[in-house]
């Protein structure tokens, strides 16, 4: 039998200063205690122990030319958490904050992410703590290919397929699968968010977003509700907000804030038009890291150094970085009578505010469940790879919308209580978890 607090307790001091990978590791024991100790097998093969390990940790060392032909010096990984279901698959991040312990945490997270999409992926991540911020085009691109001199090693498409994520866009995978296919002359998908020309899919910049508003949109529409009139909190200006706030102005709803590490944006009008929309990938591609230039060109108000969860909205879609919405706002949200919050960034919510707002039964959508529309459509690019084929966009839409909605079903079945209240951090961990658990336990040790 396990006993979470001495579980914790032997994971910390195996993992000393990786607390986001502890706090991650604990939200999943939490949720999965029960189920575990239920289940001899899940005792006898020892998983809780076996499935906090990452099989592989790969750290690297990057080496690049800047703009005054100065030599500079990065820290590379990837992380190669568990490929049970299928060859490791999770994003790359570029971005300061990077450390061993932040991509642990998200190596874990995709592994139960993956999982819940139901395709064939198993679970890693990767990146640098090089910050794309400030950089040319120049720099960024002498970057991913040193980066990708050393990583082409460990991956593959039957083997590893890394993609996009924080600081990863369309321009920095093109770089780096243009250094993959010079070294190893090979045109496979091996890297997914590829350009539509040469292996991408239709949809793919768009499905995290998209996703999280199909998942949004199953909460609402289970409870006879609909997005129709919502008013919206998001946070963020980059990839996964720019289709977040698109779906959302579709389904009808009006997103009235974006943010970025200098403030946040208030646009009662809505971030609603194609010209806005557009000027937030203008923003991301600038590599400034602001989100101001928006308030100055759409004439709206913006407020410096604070997070957008102070207005009052309905529903709030955390879609920057993790542990960004803390138990004060929280607290803020709930007050305001915001309805939902939906989790877009991997563990944007920190542990104290979840426990706040699920104690308070506000609906909370855990990111593994209502971000996995991302790596959702790479696993299809990776289908029409191997097929040599590609999917209209219905069709991947389509396919993406069936898998949020399969996703969100899991939740409601393994996360209702008995009060009726579907705890959605539970249940996606309990069903991302079974399945991952399952082919553990069948492939032996
Ligand atoms: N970085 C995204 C995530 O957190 C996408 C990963 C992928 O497409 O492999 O899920």
């Amino acid at each position: 039998m396990y006993e979470i607090e001495s579980f914790m307790a032997d994971l910390q001091r195996r993992n000393p200063a990786q607390e986001e990978f502890i706090q991650a590791v604990r939200e999943v024991v939490e949720s999965v205690i029960d189920v575990v100790n239920d289940n001899p097998q899940y005792i006898g093969n020892r998983i809780l122990e076996r499935i906090t390990e990452p099989d592989r940790v790969i750290s690297f060392k990057v080496e690049w030319e800047d703009d005054e032909g100065q030599i500079q010096v990065n820290k590379g990984y990837r992380v190669q958490f568990n490929n049970a279901l299928g060859p490791y698959k999770g994003g790359l991040r570029f971005h300061s904050s990077v450390t061993l312990g932040s991509l642990k945490f998200l190596g874990f997270e995709q592994t139960f992410k993956n999982s819940l999409t139901s395709l064939p992926m198993g679970g890693g991540k990767g990146g640098s703590d090089f910050s794309p911020r400030g950089r040319s085009d120049a720099e960024i691109l002498r970057f991913c290919r040193s980066f990708m001199t050393e990583l082409c090693k460990y991956i593959g498409p039957d083997t590893d397929v890394p993609a996009g994520d924080i600081g990863v866009g369309g321009r920095e995978i093109g770089y780096l699968y243009g250094q993959y296919k010079r070294i190893k002359g090979e045109n496979t998908g091996v890297l997914t968010g590829k350009g539509l020309g040469w292996g991408g899919s239709l949809v793919r910049p768009e499905a995290t977003g998209f996703g999280t508003m199909y998942f949004a949109n199953e909460m609402l529409s289970h409870v006879g509700d609909s997005m129709a009139g919502k008013r919206i909190a998001v946070s963020g200006f980059g990839n996964v907000a720019w289709g977040a706030v698109m779906k959302a102005t579709e389904l009808g709803a009006k997103v009235v804030t974006i943010s970025g590490p200098d403030g946040y944006i208030i646009d009662e009008e809505g971030v609603s038009t194609p010209e806005k929309h557009a000027f937030m990938l203008q923003l991301r591609a600038s590599n400034n890291d602001v989100v101001k230039p928006y308030a100055d060109r759409f004439k709206c108000q913006f407020v410096p150094g604070r997070k957008p969860w102070e207005v009052p909205v309905d529903m709030a879609f955390p879609c920057a970085i993790q542990n960004e919405l803390g138990l004060e706002d929280a607290k803020t949200l709930v007050s305001n009578g915001c309805k939902y919050v939906v989790e877009t960034s991997n563990m944007g919510v920190c542990a104290d505010a979840a426990s706040y707002l699920i104690e308070h039964e506000v609906p909370l959508a855990p990111g593994k469940a209502a971000n996995a529309g991302g790596v959702a459509v790479s696993g299809l690019e990776m289908s029409q790879n191997a097929q040599h084929l590609y999917w209209t966009s219905a069709e991947v839409d389509s396919r993406l919308r069936h898998i949020m909605s399969q996703i969100h079903a899991a939740c409601v079945k393994e996360g209702t209580g008995d009060d009726g209240y579907i705890n959605y951090v539970k249940g996606a961990n309990i069903a991302g978890f079974r399945k991952v658990a399952d082919a553990m336990c069948q492939q032996g040790y």
